[in-house]
């Protein structure tokens, strides 16, 4: 296999064909994160500088159909779950016919989007009909000025419009809310307002560096979860799914839930469940490689499905243990924007 970089290290399942994906760790890989596009409509200062991330070409784009191949082929080896993300996925054209295609021609049951909410008002109803899972909704504040401050764009209303259909549909809500240095408790206690009266999983996200950000990381800052239990006192720390990458908390009084995403202290490898592809069609086998299978390449040259599978198969075969192992073997320079990876 000349495409992508695995790590060396030896397998006896090389070429399994069992009906679903375990890798050489024992975790067992139901999940896809699908990045359409690495475009978008906003500018978080936490994911891209002011003038965007260099875009892919549209040809260097995995296709529509090239996408629907590649789901169903992970459909076969067990994938379960898909999450629609990008960049901003509505704003690649089309986007919501293809998610209505994974729904009800492919027939993935648990299809999920993420999105920052600023077209998504307009699919709601459609969304709805098509029986989409769930929502995850980037919202990081609710103050106008701070919003357009951090996303260097004045959009909030449009992504409280798509907050409150989903609400309104009846769709699974969860929101993504970075924490930034510069995030005020206020921030925090308003969001967390959101979760009184509404059934919201609000969860509050460790910020992670990437190539373009001028900001100051400083590691001894205090942890997240410090953080939440500083202000909240009573919040009731209560389960962790198995494979969830969240710490989750009740809070008296609340319908919905706050939870902590640790994503720079990578407390969640030990049971990763997902893989990612980029936009330009690179199996991720963790957040932190570089791409470890050309599926694009291998798809342009026209490789039948057994071929795909049996590389993919390899590929989650030689995993690292976790993501401090996988950096440390990739000797990345410099983190990539959020956006050409799906999050
Ligand atoms: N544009 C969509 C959105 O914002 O929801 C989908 C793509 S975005 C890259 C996916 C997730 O990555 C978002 O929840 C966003 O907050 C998160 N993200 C982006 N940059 C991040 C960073 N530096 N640290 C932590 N999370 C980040
Ligand atoms: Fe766009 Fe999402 Fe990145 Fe914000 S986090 S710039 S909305 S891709």
């Amino acid at each position: 296999m000349d495409s992508g970089r695995i790590p060396s290290r030896d397998s006896a399942l090389e070429t399994s064909h069992s009906p679903s994906l375990i890798d050489n760790h024992g975790r067992p890989i139901n999940y896809l994160r699908l990045a359409i596009t690495d475009r978008c409509n906003l500018r978080c200062r936490y994911c891209m500088p002011e003038e965007g991330v260099a875009s892919i070409k549209h040809d260097q784009a995995l296709s529509y159909e090239e996408l629907e191949r590649l789901v169903r082929l992970f459909q076969g080896l067990g994938i379960t779950k898909v999450r629609i993300t990008g960049g901003e996925p509505f704003v690649r054209r089309g986007c919501y016919e293809f998610m209505k295609t994974l729904k009800q021609r492919v027939g993935i049951e648990q299809l999920y989007l993420t999105t920052n909410g600023v077209e998504t008002y307009r699919y709601i109803e459609r969304l709805k009909e098509i029986e989409l899972s769930g929502i995850n909704l980037s919202l990081d504040t609710l103050d106008r000025a701070r919003f357009k401050e951090l996303t260097r764009r004045d959009h909030i209303d449009k992504v409280l419009l798509t907050l409150n259909r989903s609400l309104e549909a009846g769709i699974p809500v969860k929101i993504n809310s970075v924490v930034m240095e510069d995030t005020s408790d206020e921030d925090i206690i308003n969001l967390v307002g959101l979760v009184r009266d509404q059934a919201i999983s609000l969860r509050f996200i460790e910020q992670m560096p990437f190539s373009g950000s001028s900001e100051v990381h400083d590691r001894s800052q205090k942890s997240l979860r410090e953080r939440l239990v500083t202000i909240f006192p009573e919040l009731q720390e209560y389960n962790r799914g198995i494979a969830s990458t969240a710490l989750e908390f009740s809070l008296p009084g609340h319908s919905g839930t706050v939870g902590i995403i640790e994503g720079r202290s990578r407390k969640f490898c030990a049971t990763c469940n997902k893989v990612r592809i980029t936009p330009e069609g690179m199996l991720k086998a963790c957040l932190y490689d570089d791409g470890v299978l050309d599926l694009r390449e291998l798809l342009r040259k026209g490789v039948k499905d057994q071929e795909l599978a049996d590389s993919i198969r390899v590929c989650l075969n030689h995993r690292y243990a976790d993501g401090h192992e996988t950096e440390a073997d990739n000797g990345r320079e410099g983190e990539p924007s959020m956006a050409s990876i799906g999050g």
